[in-house]
């Protein structure tokens, strides 16, 4: 070792791991078991009382995710992180350590479908409110707080339509209203954006797309940038309040500046219990040793695939940040200079019937509900993942009737070209 700091790509292979203390394997073990032996009576106590790091009940922690965890805190330039069943596991528990029922947060309207169903639907019956705002409109974040407000909530870049997020403005305003930033990295992954560096507190990933990269395996992770300070103004009783379940310990004060990873872990995971299985969690250590070149691959196929369709007859617009002209281009340029990502709608001139042919024309592109593979995928948002919006919200959230939303992968762009070509004459 040297005293180099070490950069992306080595982070994305090396950090967190080491050859395994016991039997030298050097991939991660995974290790599948539900529990683990106590030294004694004294060591069993103080692992219960949080006075003491180590493993007591996979639901809680295990060696193989806590791998994970500290790769991804590093990638992400983040204290802590706890890894957990899928990204909305993380966001449910991340939200459980900061909203009490009645309390509110401000969400970005342009977000994952499955994101606004939990916020609109689920969230409420634990009396959790969410308020909308505008990514395209800053001063809607403003407008949107409330002396309830607890946090706000974007995506980096976000779905459907691969817009990219003025995050510093937005920062901004979490800063001013001493409420944290959570941002979704899962379109971008730490490589093409690191949220903190622009003023996230929070970051959370569904592990299920970019990061474990290989469409096998639901995960997901919550990254604590231990920039927050909870024990102001008694906002956040979670964190700053007496916990009398670990003899009355204040987790802010106790574990400082990872006391939100802490708290996501011991009272969040510990009491739902979406816990991220061991295997799961290999395969996305797996996936995440070559992110870099992945994703690079990714978003450079991404933008020959959008420089192709925007020049095609048949094709009314392409929504890609990554192209010049693109209203986003310049906040894509900002943030993202390696690529705006592999995900991005089009319409087509023939409306929802041309969007629907295409879709069941293609070939080599799979009609699936998800992103972030490396093979290529096509969906019709409207009748799918944003389906439950009335037709308006469709078109507010970048998903009305005739779009067609892509994410590209990684195989031969001539190849995906091809397909889209003949997709498109038939
Ligand atoms: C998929 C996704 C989620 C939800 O993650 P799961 O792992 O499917 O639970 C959240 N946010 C974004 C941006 C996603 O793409």
């Amino acid at each position: 070792m040297t005293d180099r700091l070490p950069g992306f790509s080595t982070l994305a292979v090396h950090a967190g791991a080491q050859p395994d203390p016991t039997t030298g394997a050097r991939a991660t073990p995974i290790y599948q078991t539900t529990s683990f032996v106590f030294n004694d009576a004294d060591h069993a106590a103080s692992l219960f009382g949080l006075q003491a790091f180590g493993n007591i009940y996979t639901r809680i922690g295990n060696p193989t995710n806590a791998v994970l965890e500290e790769r991804v805190a590093a990638l992400e330039g983040g204290t802590a992180a706890l890894a957990v069943a899928s990204g909305h596991a993380a966001q449910v528990i991340t939200l459980q350590q900061l909203l009490m029922p009645g309390d509110e947060f401000v969400a970005a309207r342009k977000l994952y479908g499955g994101s606004i169903n939990q916020f609109t639907h689920s969230f409420k019956s634990f009396g959790w409110n969410v308020v909308w705002a505008d990514t395209d409109d800053v001063g809607s974040f403003e407008a949107a707080l409330s002396p309830r407000t607890k946090a706000i909530f974007i995506e980096s870049i976000a779905n459907p339509g691969g817009t990219v997020t003025d995050i510093e403005a937005i920062a901004a305003i979490a800063r001013r209203a001493g409420v944290p930033l959570i941002v979704d990295n899962t379109l971008a992954s730490p490589y093409l954006i690191k949220p903190i560096d622009h003023g996230a507190d929070i970051v959370v990933h569904s592990l299920t797309k970019f990061l474990g990269g290989h469409g096998n395996s639901i995960g997901g992770i919550i990254v604590d940038a231990g920039t927050f300070d909870w024990s102001k103004g008694n906002k956040y009783p979670m964190l700053s309040e007496p916990r009398p379940e670990y003899h009355g310990i204040r987790i802010q004060e106790t574990f400082g500046n990872f006391a939100f990873a802490i708290a996501c872990r011991v009272l969040g995971l510990r009491d739902l219990g979406p816990a991220l299985s061991p295997f799961n969690a290999f395969l996305i250590l797996t996936g995440i040793e070559t992110l870099p070149l992945r994703m690079q691959k990714h978003c450079d196929n991404a933008k020959a695939v959008a420089e192709y369709l925007s020049g095609h007859k048949a094709v009314a617009a392409v929504n890609y940040a990554g192209l010049p002209g693109d209203r986003y281009n310049n906040v894509a340029r900002k943030y993202c200079p390696r690529g705006a990502g592999a995900v991005f709608t089009f319409s087509l001139k023939g409306g929802y019937d041309a969007g629907v042919k295409l879709v069941s024309n293609l070939k080599l592109f799979s009609h699936l509900a998800n992103v972030g593979d490396t093979r290529s995928l096509v969906i019709h948002p409207a009748s799918t993942t944003h389906s439950q919006l009335d037709d308006a919200a469709k078109v507010k959230a970048g998903a009305g009737p005739d779009i067609v939303r892509l994410s590209i992968g990684i195989e031969d762009r001539d190849d995906l070209i091809a397909d889209l070509e003949q997709a498109l004459s038939a």
